[in-house]
């Protein structure tokens, strides 16, 4: 076919026709090329045709012949295209609305307990053959619950607003920080009772709130479970019996556990109770920082003080306390790095901790 008799735009554009026509990936770019170079009016076609018209007499077969076969390719390009992109728009809203009746439909993703939840119920699980019941509190307590009845005194770090959340609108409010006014309630509540009750057993797991960005081991609100005891002639004999008992049946029967000297204002004495680290078995692990031990526990003998804010005689009475960080624990038992995992409820995490199915 000879291409010179035609004006050189024409020739250039047939040239790159070819790869025009499989570049279009849609009908309406289709469109827009059959209009370019077969339409009616301005198109290739229509000004060959004006080429042709005004061509000399004895080039007009000539080019007449050319002009038909380059008409006649450009058409038949166009149409097998355009029967393909029909095929593949079919094909795909075919598939858009695929739907069989017969299939059972897609189950719903089950919800489960959460890690945090489950380890909370695990410990009330280890301390429920032993007497004790779950008592629960406010998350909005009072500064004489969280702090006065506690024997934190006014000058104790704690109580800064640096560290407390207060409610600005209501003096003396706050977000608890720690489980441990649930003691003072649960105290006060059975002080006139307590010779016919001969005591009390309980846990206290929630949610507690401390003025803390957030980051790997921080978090503004985490949470504690507390347990206690009071009873006649209660030692630190008592709290290690107890303790230890529940930290072989959360750790397994061969757990070693030891108990450290502490201060926390509510108990005296106060004491640390350590599980050798279960990951390592006590040779030294990035878990435990090479001591072989993590610390799992806080606890102590209840401080006079705090029987005695509650309307309880403490030379009659006595008894001991002890709360656990569930986070700090988790992290620890789970090797989770991050304590923000358990709260971006992450189904692939949530899994991972064996929380989903
Ligand atoms: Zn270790």
């Amino acid at each position: 076919m000879d291409l010179t008799l035609l004006p050189p735009e024409i020739a250039e554009a047939h040239q790159r026709f070819a790869c025009s026509v499989a570049a279009s990936a849609d009908l309406d770019s289709l469109m827009r090329l059959k209009g370019e170079f077969t339409g009616r009016e301005a198109s290739h076609a229509s000004r060959m045709m004006d080429v042709l018209k005004t061509a000399p007499k004895e080039q007009k077969r000539e080019l007449g012949a050319v002009i038909n076969a380059l008409k006649n390719e450009w058409e038949e390009a166009l149409k097998n295209r355009q029967i393909e992109l029909e095929a593949a728009k079919k094909s795909a809203a075919s598939l858009a609305t695929s739907w069989d009746p017969d299939l059972p439909p897609p189950l719903p993703v089950h919800g489960a307990i959460h890690p945090l939840n489950r380890l909370m119920d695990r410990l009330v699980d280890v301390f429920r053959p032993l007497g004790y019941h779950v008592e629960e509190g406010p998350e909005t307590e009072t500064e004489a619950n969280n702090f006065d009845g506690l024997n934190i005194p006014e000058d104790h770090p704690a109580r800064g607003s640096a560290d407390t959340f207060y409610f600005s609108a209501h003096a003396g409010k706050l977000l608890r920080t720690h489980t441990s006014p649930v003691q003072v309630r649960v105290l006060q509540r059975i002080a006139p009772d307590i010779e016919k009750l001969g005591g009390i057993r309980f846990l206290a797991p929630g949610r507690v709130y401390r003025k803390d960005e957030i980051d790997p081991t921080h978090s503004p609100m985490f949470h504690q479970v507390e347990g206690m005891l009071v009873g006649h002639g209660i030692g630190m004999h008592h709290l290690k019996g107890t303790l230890s008992y529940a930290m072989k049946a959360l750790f397994g029967p061969a757990a070693d556990v030891r108990f450290r000297p502490s201060y926390f204002p509510f108990v005296e004495p106060g004491c640390e109770v350590d599980v050798r680290c279960p990951l390592c078995g006590g040779s030294g692990c990035r878990v435990c920082k090479g001591s072989g031990w993590v610390e799992i526990l806080g606890a102590g003998l209840v401080h006079p003080n705090v029987l005695k804010f509650a309307g309880i005689d403490p030379t009659v009475w006595s008894g001991f306390a002890f709360g656990m960080g569930v986070e700090r624990t988790a992290m620890m038992v789970s090797q989770t790095p991050d304590l923000r995992l358990f709260f971006e409820n992450d189904q692939r995490f949530l899994k991972a901790m064996g929380g989903l199915d």
